[in-house]
């Protein structure tokens, strides 16, 4: 496979004719935004209790105010079965960023100094290498959460940008920003309101503002171009990176405070409306915390889609609003909001607008993050640019040419990795691919494995037609013919997807490989 390196920090546009330059836009190339705000709930969203919506889900949503989303939603294509197939944030991001599963994009765990070995690959094609090979500006505003942290504190050569250990956040030097002209990035911190970014040039900002207000603002002045952020002939990619609604959600230290007013007289009860919520956990308290972020998040994406429109941009600008992966807030009985095989952990929003040739619908069919990137590609009229190194699947034309035949996957894979051998200096060598699973539109199935011996540890079997809040953790073995489709279901996408329970053959008397 012939691998692209973006060629960083050089224009090789010639300056020698204005007619040269005016033929550089392609008419038929639109502006893409992709907004995604960290950990959010697919059920977090106030339009699924409207008529036109409620019947296409299982759940009932959260009590909260979107309104925002609401309008966009019925602009949009909205997808009911979008699901984060390794629902953490690195991992999540390396899948998104390549449309490749962890083992090839390099992301297998979230990225921190003690493991050397989960870091985007810099030889990936990733989204950003494509459109800026195709003549995009391309920006990045936010969290990226996709480096191994290194000693590259812009301010301080040699250093890490924070002392702890492990470090988690980091500074992503410019060999590393996969073809990004514009950078307003970090790796991972969460002080909500005392954010910080590193620029293109690393200085470092800090702007003492709740992030996703600062980030709209960033993301508008980059459409607005008002410091001349982009090329005004080039279509732009806008991706835009929020860290709330995730953790902490504790206090007013986290939200802001005419959103928290919205929930802060609602009982535990009255925020966690579903059957599996348990109000009696610690964590009940957080939720009025993060359904207020949910309606901050909701009125920054709302004024980067004002902008759009009074710049008129509207019409030729594919927008997209998703997340890394949901929140599981208090159902399971578990603390963990993440990387569980929980519909609510792997759900997340993804709407796609795009009202040049986009007719606002509904999506039913499964979808996971690795699908996003070709999918948006097709959608972009670059098909013939997607990289053969692409895993995901390219969906566009369910969304361009309205055709109800495009043909989804009957399941999604699920993956959970764990540390693996760690070496003598206290440094993660390997990862241990604990859990694998799948998703079906009626089931959701992981199976886990014993880190010494690689037998089977536990089994997560729900049926999610007839208990959508997975309630009733059901026996494999007691509905053999299921069982059968799903292990053999879960065997070609093992073996398709090139993972480590492949390659060991892991579990072979259960999965047919
Ligand atoms: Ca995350």
């Amino acid at each position: 496979m012939k691998l692209l390196y973006p060629i960083m920090g050089l224009t090789l546009v010639p300056l020698i004719s204005c007619d040269a330059n005016k033929e550089e836009p392609k008419q038929d190339s639109p502006n893409i935004v992709y907004v995604f705000p960290d950990q959010m709930r697919n059920h977090a969203m106030e339009f699924w209790g409207e008529d036109s919506f409620s019947e296409s889900v299982r759940f009932k949503p959260d009590p909260v105010i979107t309104p925002n989303l609401n309008q966009f939603a019925r602009e949009s294509a909205v997808f009911t079965n979008a699901l984060s197939n390794c629902p953490l944030s690195g991992p999540h991001r390396g899948m998104l960023f390549t449309g490749m599963y962890p083992q090839n994009n390099g992301v297998s765990l979230n990225p921190n100094s003690l493991r050397p070995i989960s870091s985007l690959r810099e030889d990936v094609i990733a989204w950003s290498d494509v459109l800026s090979q195709e003549n995009y500006s391309c920006g990045y505003i936010g969290k990226l959460h996709l480096d191994f942290p290194t000693p590259t504190d812009p301010e301080n050569p040699g250093h890490y940008v924070e002392d702890k250990k492990p470090v988690w956040d980091t500074y992503t030097p410019p060999e590393r920003r996969h073809g990004f002209d514009f950078w307003y990035s970090y790796g991972t911190f969460d002080e909500h309101k005392n954010p910080h970014y590193w620029d293109k040039d690393g200085k470092k900002h800090e702007p003492k503002e709740w992030s996703p207000k600062h980030e709209a603002d960033m993301a508008i002045a980059y459409l607005k171009n008002d410091s001349k952020q982009r090329d005004p002939n080039k279509p732009f990619f806008l991706v835009v990176g929020m860290n709330p609604p995730h953790s902490p959600y504790r206090s007013l230290d986290d939200a802001m405070e005419e959103d928290y007013n919205l929930y802060k007289d609602k009982s535990k009860s009255e925020l966690l409306i579903r059957p599996n919520a348990d109000t009696t956990m610690a964590k009940a308290a957080s939720a009025p915390y993060y359904f207020a972020n949910v309606t901050g998040v909701d009125r920054e994406f709302g004024r980067i889609l004002d902008a759009l429109k009074e710049l008129g941009l509207d019409e030729n600008t594919i927008v997209v609003f998703s997340s890394d992966h949901g929140e599981t807030m208090c159902s399971q009985g578990i603390q963990d909001p993440k990387n569980s095989v929980y519909t609510e952990s792997m759900n997340v929003p993804f709407l796609i607008r795009y009202p040049e040739k986009i007719k606002p619908k509904i999506v039913d069919g499964l979808f996971s993050t690795v699908d996003i990137m070709p999918t948006l590609l097709g959608a972009a009229n670059l098909k013939s640019k997607i990289p053969s190194s692409v895993q995901g699947k390219d969906y566009s034309d369910a969304l361009l040419l309205d055709d109800s035949s495009t043909k989804f996957d009957d399941g999604v894979l699920y993956i959970r990795n764990i540390n693996g051998e760690i070496d003598s200096e206290g440094k993660v060598v390997s990862y241990f691919p604990e859990s694998r699973g799948i998703k079906t539109k009626n089931y959701t199935l992981a199976l886990s494995i014993n880190k010494k011996t690689n037998e089977l540890a536990d089994v997560l079997f729900f049926n999610d037609k007839e208990d959508p809040y997975q309630l009733h953790k059901l026996k494999l073995e007691d509905y053999p013919e299921q069982k059968e489709i799903l292990l053999t279901q879960l065997g070609v996408l093992l073996k398709e997807t090139e993972d480590p329970w492949y390659e060991d053959k892991i579990l072979s008397d259960l999965i047919p490989y």
